[in-house]
């Protein structure tokens, strides 16, 4: 840490309560993981069964622990116990960082960032787990926008080390340092990258599922395609399961920001395979069928 970065790290506002909106996917995972290592955490949804859902996922992950003999009945009723579900922003008012994840579109998220700050203390921190959308073009919907920057989970959040802290042109240095501390504390590896649609991953990423899509256009089947990354090629998961994980429609809508902000190499001609599956509400593992099928 060198120079004005330094001192900003030193300047680092203390996380001692957060607030997540939405309780989805990563809503949920996000939680979980902020309440395991001790901030306790407040998660926002508009609709109780997704409040459930995301609840329920914390409970699954735990419960796996206790039977794996990591966690004991006592830790894990004290790590719910630091979730707190809410369906309005009264709880969320004393958040020391609120971390947005609702649906990736950006006029809802302009409209959910905007609700927020009008709730939170003057200097709570504000940050957007948006996988794509510029962090400026989400900051004009904030007064303070100093106080603003993307903080980026990937999923599943429990598992997956790295978290992009994306600086936006008004971000403070006092905001990234935070992040970074918050995100250390959670037991993530923080990166810091300057603001660009798709960041640094999801400008890696989906070229890759372009390239996906343009050999199923090509007449290739996508389980053979998935085995092939997975067992020979060495990867984690192929991507037609990846999507599925990802789910379909936060893809589709990734994939649209990705397509506007790079026009030359991510613009398409016509539908492709993402398009496909989401017309067809086939939205992957949160709905049971996306190319894979799921009980
Ligand atoms: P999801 O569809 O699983 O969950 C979105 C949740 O937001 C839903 O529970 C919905 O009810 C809730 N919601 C909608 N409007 C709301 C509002 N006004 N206030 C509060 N809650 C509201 O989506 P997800 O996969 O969890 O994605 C959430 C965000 O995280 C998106 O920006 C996405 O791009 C990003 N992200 C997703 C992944 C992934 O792999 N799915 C990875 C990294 C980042």
């Amino acid at each position: 840490v060198k120079g004005k970065a330094k001192k900003a790290a030193k300047t680092a506002k203390d996380v001692n309560s957060a607030a997540v909106l939405g309780a989805g996917i990563m809503g949920g995972g996000i939680a979980y993981q902020s309440a395991s290592k001790g901030t306790p955490i407040v998660m926002k949804d508009i609709a109780q069964p997704a409040l459930d859902l995301g609840l329920g996922e914390a409970a699954k992950l735990l419960e796996a622990q206790v039977k794996r003999g990591r966690s004991t009945p006592a830790k894990m009723a004290k790590v719910l116990n630091n979730i707190t579900p809410a369906l309005d922003y009264a709880p969320v008012k004393d958040a020391d960082v609120v971390v947005e994840a609702v649906v990736e579109h950006p006029k809802v998220k302009a409209t959910v960032l905007a609700e927020v700050e009008q709730q939170v203390a003057e200097d709570a921190i504000i940050t957007s787990n948006t996988s794509t959308i510029s962090i400026n073009l989400l900051a004009k919907s904030l007064n303070k926008p100093e106080r603003f920057c993307g903080m980026h989970f990937f999923n599943p959040v429990h598992k997956m080390p790295l978290v992009e802290v994306i600086r936006g042109e008004n971000t403070s240095e006092e905001t990234i340092a935070s992040v970074v501390a918050y995100a250390s504390k959670m037991g993530k590896t923080p990166i810091v990258v300057n603001d660009c649609p798709g960041f640094f991953v999801n400008r890696v990423l989906f070229p890759y599922f372009a390239g996906f899509s343009g050999l199923l256009a090509d007449g290739a089947d996508f389980a053979k395609i998935d085995k092939v990354m997975e067992k020979q090629f060495g990867w984690p998961m192929g991507p037609a399961y990846l999507l599925d994980v990802v789910g379909l429609d936060t893809g589709h809508h990734a994939q649209a920001v990705m397509a506007e902000g790079f026009p030359d190499r991510m613009g398409k001609n016509g539908k492709d395979a993402i398009d496909i599956m989401f017309e067809n509400e086939r939205f992957g593992q949160k709905n049971k069928i996306g190319f894979y099928q799921y009980s």
